[in-house]
């Protein structure tokens, strides 16, 4: 560990060097730790990076242009970037126990999208190019390249539906990902909430997708992976896991087994800095069939690679490895399961009545509110979370009827269950007492609210003391 005082130094000195360019940037950085020291994050996506992971991306690597992969690039004098972007993928491959890890995507969209092209290029591009006997596309006959982008272009999908708890970018048709396949997706069964895994295996084998997706941003429970995996052999899919949101836990070997999805899939994706806790960024795992494709991420889908951030992804990796972030991913968990009980004993409803992993939906219809509602506030309450569907929502996308919260940030700051249940409170107290407000015209509003100031900073109040016992970055002091 470094000292505090280096800490400290080096991010004081960093703000001085800004500050003496633009105050404004130098100003509003600071601004931006005082803010997320004071606030009370359930957020289940983000966490807190540690000093050396943040401190690895501020520096020369970022002039630096890298296409290509380790030892072949397009650039010269790489030697350095090599350095990095080696150890970020042998520090994720001995973490994963992946045969082969690809670090370049600059997030978690563009893991999925290097990860649907990697698969379409292997599968569908491969053999067309087999069949014309040529090498690569550039000795297509016009015509033979028109049918490829065609078959390209037609290729099913079959993902998690966005209500129960998928992500946009497995085949929705706001994101591309849903331009580029036909796609239809699984839901959880309406009674217990869960993945049904015959229903899934029924529409595999009636749709017959070229790829068969599993993970999720707000379902609070664990995925059997071996399962899925059988599901998609039986009908020849590809089988892919967007561990975005689970990667620590998977780090951290809390999914194990049938539920870590390594040993499963055909190919894994990943955010970084989720409850992997590392820089912002993305990364693919894989078998060595499709590393080749996967390499070709640059420039295939990707812009050039963020070599600053490859550093931080090392950094980040490398604590990853070490003994005490089982233990935090552990602690991840058990907090959530503390919040999850706080939450059901005081009478909320939650999403397939309580988590298996770092995140708890609460079904706020149960407090006669909107998600919107609940998430404004809770705000105003000094409690950061954001709203999000809950299977079948009668609310839509936007206003929704659900608050998702997670234990990530909050389990890095320190705080453990007894703090969780104290936060279940805080967060029961508001929901309770908020009551719905209406439009203009007397109709019932799904967005305005009612919620006594005073209540709110009272809260605002018992939510700062709350954190005041685990500060965040103890050892960092700007003033
Ligand atoms: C967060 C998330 C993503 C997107 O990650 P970005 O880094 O924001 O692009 C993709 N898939 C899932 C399941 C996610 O939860």
């Amino acid at each position: 560990m470094s000292s505090p005082n280096a800490e400290s130094t080096a991010f004081r000195s960093a703000l001085e060097v800004i500050r003496a360019v633009e105050p404004r940037v130098a100003d509003a950085i600071g601004a931006e730790l005082a803010d997320q020291r004071e606030s009370l994050k359930l957020i289940a996506s983000e966490n807190y990076a540690s000093p050396a992971t943040l401190l690895a991306m501020g520096n020369w690597f970022s002039d630096k242009y890298a296409e290509g992969t380790v030892g072949r690039r397009f650039y010269a004098g790489c030697q350095n970037v090599d350095t990095v972007e080696a150890l970020a993928a042998e520090h994720a491959r001995e973490l994963f126990g992946a045969s082969h890890a690809y670090v370049q995507p600059h997030s978690g969209i563009d893991a999925n999208l290097v990860a649907f092209w990697a698969i379409l290029a292997d599968r569908v591009e491969s053999p067309a190019l087999k069949r014309a006997q040529v090498r690569q596309v550039n000795d297509l006959t016009e015509e033979d390249w028109f049918a490829l982008r065609r078959e390209l272009g037609d290729q099913r999908m079959l993902g998690m539906s966005l209500d129960a708890g998928g992500h946009l970018t497995h085949g929705f048709r706001p994101n591309i990902s849903g331009k580029m396949f036909d796609q239809r997706s699984y839901g959880t069964d309406p009674a217990t909430g869960l993945i049904d895994y015959d229903r899934v295996a029924e529409a595999a084998r009636e749709f017959r997708p070229l790829i068969l997706v599993a993970g999720y941003s707000a379902y609070p429970r664990k995925v059997n992976f071996r399962i899925m995996r059988e599901i998609a052999d039986s009908v020849g899919a590809t089988f892919m896991v967007d561990m975005a949101h689970f990667a620590g836990l998977v780090a951290g070997k809390v999914f194990t087994g049938d539920f870590d999805p390594v040993p499963h899939a055909h190919i894994v994706t990943t955010t970084t800095h989720k409850s992997l806790r590392g820089p912002r960024g993305g990364m693919v795992l894989c078998g060595p069939e499709l590393a080749d494709q996967v390499d070709r991420g640059c420039p295939m889908v990707l812009g050039g690679p963020l070599p600053h951030v490859m550093a931080a992804k090392a950094v980040a990796l490398a604590e990853a490895r070490r003994p005490d972030f089982a233990d935090y991913a552990q602690r991840i968990v058990d907090n959530a399961q503390a919040l999850a009980e706080g939450l059901l004993r005081r009478g909320a409803t939650l999403v397939t009545g309580g988590t298996d992993n770092h995140l708890v939906l609460i079904d706020v219809s149960g407090y006669g509110l909107t998600g919107r509602q609940a998430e404004q506030a809770l705000l105003d309450s000094g409690i950061v979370t954001n709203r999000n569907a809950v299977p079948q929502d009668p609310n839509g996308a936007w206003y929704t009827s659900g608050i998702r919260i997670g234990t990530p940030a909050l389990t890095t700051r320190g705080l453990g269950t007894a703090e969780m249940d104290a936060t279940a409170e805080l967060i029961h107290i508001v929901l309770s007492q908020t009551t719905p407000g209406s439009n203009a015209d007397g109709t019932p509003s799904k967005a305005k609210y009612v919620l006594d100031p005073a209540l709110a900073d009272k809260v605002s109040r018992q939510a700062t003391d709350l954190l005041s016992t685990y500060p965040l970055y103890p050892s960092v002091t700007l003033a």
